[in-house]
């Protein structure tokens, strides 16, 4: 389970960061909100615990801006005790859930949790082509059909469908489905591809993996992957 903390309050980071890791948390931190938005760009979390009160960008806009780019992890977020207008815009941001400064780290976990476990807010089934994933169900689907996939290679066709439209870079698949693993390299995240690859071609999906080498896989209709062959 990785997850970016964004805190600009050192001292409040520094012990979330040290709670959390005891619970078997990996947490990354950042103190600004461009760094946030750089970090979920590139990585895949699970969940992000953010304080609206940043110096560069607002929490509140970080928020926004991660939700335009269909980016629906659960989002917890921080605030000062008495501001309730700035927590309300929050909510209506895109936030999942929030606490009020200071609190307690077994809340925070608590909350946590029970965010992780309700897993994607929107339960929003994804699409592209005649693939459909449910994410409450974890299920994948051509024309209504079910699609077997294994846990992982299933993780590998929901992060590309959370990134429509973009290149998902070797290193972020494999954050996001080899977590806990200590003898996978990203060598194993080749192999996983090319059987999702094989699987979605033999399902008549009209769905593809592209393959941008040395970058990573972007997911794409067919007809626009026969137009520009990797
Ligand atoms: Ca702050």
């Amino acid at each position: 389970m990785r997850l970016l903390l964004v805190e600009d309050d050192l001292e409040l980071a520094n012990g979330l960061v040290h709670a959390l890791a005891q619970s078997g948390y990996t947490v990354d931190s950042v103190q600004r909100g461009g760094d946030a938005l750089t970090a979920c760009a590139t990585t895949a979390y699970q969940l992000v615990v953010l304080d609206l009160g940043l110096p560069d960008i607002d929490g509140v806009e970080v928020l926004r801006r991660l939700r335009r780019d269909v980016m629906t992890m659960p989002v917890l977020i921080l605030t000062a005790r008495d501001d309730v207008q700035h927590r309300v815009q929050g909510l209506d941001a895109g936030g999942d859930d929030y606490l009020s400064k200071p609190f307690d780290v077994a809340e925070l976990e608590a909350r946590i949790r029970a965010l992780l476990r309700r897993g994607d807010p929107t339960g929003a089934t994804l699409r592209l082509g005649l693939l459909a994933f449910e994410p409450a169900a974890r299920r994948l689907t051509v024309a209504g059909v079910d699609l077997e996939l294994t846990a992982r290679e299933l993780g590998v066709v929901e992060l590309l469908m959370r990134r429509p439209g973009r290149i998902v870079s070797k290193k972020q698949i494999f954050d996001s489905v080899y977590d806990d693993e200590h003898d996978a390299g990203l060598s194993n995240v080749e192999v996983l591809v090319s059987r999702v690859r094989r699987k979605l071609a033999a399902s008549r999906a009209g769905v593809g993996i592209r393959v941008f080498r040395g970058m990573g896989y972007r997911l794409e209709l067919a007809q626009a992957r026969d137009a520009n062959p990797a």
